[in-house]
């Protein structure tokens, strides 16, 4: 080794020892004759003192230093003069008193400073991406994302899990995306699918007998471009053999509970995670993915609003649509200008309008373009009913459900951000449960699956898949946090009969099924378990753990929000050769050639 001690490591105890440290220059301090250098390696730093006096040698290079060349420095430990020390690092008591320096190897000015953590455009933190990993943000939030998975394998491992990678050629999967496709030079004009997820690999590994299998999974989804997403993200996949629902929600809770505890910098708000039914959380929050770290939940005042003189309301409830409000506090006061803020924001949701009553903070007075359409009685009804008082202003939602609940959701998280209530220091897991095992409504004729068409429906429900698909209820479960959905998963299919079924339901032909899906279908004649799994979101859940918005900050080399990798270039033209061996031929139009 270069080195004989970490940057990190030295304390008062090896004073007086000669050590050999290597790393980059963090800082340099020339104060005539001595030369001070924070040097550092992943560890942490250490303080290098380079006095004319001990090396005249050491001290000339010193001098043409600069920041991130990287040295070797001999010499040794000193307990620092008192009052010196530092604090602020884990070295700050000692410092190394240079006998000797090696230049290892010289650097370039960096395009943003490595040492302090200042906001620098995020594009040229993803080109000299390798820099950016240098600052302490990106080192910390690897390491929680190092912990984390260490502790998912050590959890798993003493529960009789069996980690088996699964392949990246494979068939498409249908999780729902676009897939990625990789063209076969062998097989002329045939094509691999990189997996959007393992699901049917893990359900086979089941079939196999394997009872117990997990996998931090690289999965890829060709999805629309939206800033947080990545094309390619990781998962913690699993699968169980002979599990009930509540098998599988208890252990990913007490795995939760234990990484996070374990990894994160941001507490639990609580331990036993709630499981509330999808139907009531939509009801609640407008949304299965509800943010439950505030109130501001969703109110419906239908039956007061539906008898008002206020005909928009009136005519929406007669139609059997609801009208509901949240309330939010202290902002009765806002003006005319705010209000016109979140009646576009409300408008961008999909309301045609937002209405709104305010209560005075001292006379109680309710104002509002529409308060004079209700009466007192109906006034004091719905302040009851929202739990509102005075300061309070309450924002209605009269329309379909679906937008009602749309508008609303996005109208609780803008407000609560406002209040500052989305800054708080904690994470708050719920369940979702119970979910409807289709998509509301129907296109051309056939239902499109809730979760995957693997996932079974509850038992009891099977007789509805002839008479009434819809109201068919599933054993899908998502584990939300903080208003993403963290992990979702599934008691699945695993008779072969059913299995077609729901295939038939969302628009499979018995042809297409057997060509897609038939080493499935025929796996499950030989004997398959029954069976569920779940697979959580490593990448979101990092960025919860470390406190971060944006998944990119806890990858090493994310792609930008536009699928694009800025310090690599790609994607990239290849070389026609490249393109004759793969059978390929562009026909690319000229609008969509790169400028
Ligand atoms: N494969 C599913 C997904 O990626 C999760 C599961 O059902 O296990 O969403």
């Amino acid at each position: 080794m270069l080195k004989t001690h970490s940057c990190g490591e030295l304390r008062l105890e090896n004073v007086g020892e000669t050590v050999t440290l290597a790393g980059w220059v963090n800082r340099r301090r020339d104060m005539g004759g001595v030369v001070f250098i924070d040097l550092r390696d992943r560890d942490g730093k250490t303080q290098v003192v380079v006095n004319a006096g001990r090396t005249a040698e050491g001290f000339a290079l010193a001098e043409q230093i600069r920041s991130e060349y990287v040295i070797q420095v001999t010499g040794e430990v000193s307990q620092r003069p008192s009052g010196q020390e530092n604090e602020n690092i884990a070295t700050g008591d000692i410092e190394v008193l240079a006998d000797e320096i090696v230049v290892l190897n010289p650097a370039k000015n960096p395009p943003f400073l490595i040492d302090r953590d200042e906001v620098v455009d995020e594009s040229l933190r993803l080109k000299y991406r390798y820099l950016d990993l240098r600052r302490e943000r990106l080192q910390r939030n690897l390491s929680i994302r190092h912990k984390a998975i260490k502790f998912i394998r050590d959890f798993l491992d003493k529960r009789g899990f069996l980690e088996v990678e699964t392949p990246i050629l494979f068939k498409s999967t249908p999780e729902g995306a676009r897939d990625y496709l990789v063209p076969s030079r062998v097989h002329p004009g045939q094509f691999y699918a990189l997996p959007q997820s393992p699901q049917q690999l893990k359900q086979l590994l089941m079939v196999a007998g394997y009872e117990r299998y997990f996998q931090i999974a690289r999965c890829f989804r060709d999805e629309d471009l939206r800033a947080d997403r990545q094309p390619e993200f990781t998962q913690l996949d699993m699968e169980m053999s002979f599990v009930e629902r509540d098998d599988i929600l208890n252990l990913i809770e007490e795995l939760m509970v234990g990484m996070v505890k374990h990894a994160s910098l941001v507490p639990l708000a609580y331990e036993e995670f709630p499981r509330l039914s999808y139907g009531d959380v939509v009801n609640r929050y407008g949304t299965d993915r509800p943010d439950l770290r505030f109130g501001l939940e969703l109110v419906d005042i239908s039956d007061i609003v539906g008898s008002s003189s206020f005909r928009v309301f009136a005519e929406n409830v007669a139609a059997g649509n609801p009208v509901k409000a949240i309330c939010v506090p202290g902002c009765g006061d806002y003006s005319r200008k705010q209000l016109t803020e979140l009646e576009d924001i409300a408008k961008d949701a999909g309301a045609k309008g937002l209405a709104w009553l305010a209560i005075h903070p001292e006379t109680e007075e309710v104002r509002g373009p529409i308060a004079k359409f209700f009466t007192v009685e109906q006034l004091i009804a719905l302040t009851e009913k929202l739990e509102a008082g005075p300061g309070d202003l309450l924002l209605i939602s009269s329309d379909t459900k679906s937008v009602v609940h749309e508008v609303l959701h996005t109208l609780r998280t803008e407000m609560a951000n406002r209040l500052g209530l989305t800054n708080t220091n904690t994470l708050a897991f719920a369940w979702v449960i119970d979910f409807p095992l289709f998509e509301e409504g129907m296109e051309d004729g056939h239902y499109a699956p809730s979760h995957h068409m693997f996932t079974a429906p509850k038992r009891a429900h099977i007789p509805l898949l002839d008479s009434d698909p819809g109201k068919v209820l599933s054993e899908q479960y998502d584990l939300v946090c903080n208003g993403f959905e963290v992990a979702g998963g599934s008691i699945r299919i695993h008779e072969r009969p059913l299995q077609r079924k729901i295939m038939e339901l969302i628009g499979f032909s018995w042809e297409e099924a057997e060509d897609q899906f038939g080493h499935m279908l025929e796996a499950f004649e030989y004997g398959a378990p029954p069976h569920g799994g779940i697979a959580p979101g490593v990448d979101r859940l990092v960025a919860l753990m470390a406190g971060e918005p944006n998944i990119r900050e806890v990858m090493a080399f994310p792609k930008t929000a536009q699928a694009t990798d800025l310090m690599a270039s790609a994607p990239s033209p290849v070389v026609q050769r490249q393109l004759d061996e793969l059978h390929i031929a562009l026909a690319i139009k000229e609008k969509e050639k790169k400028a």
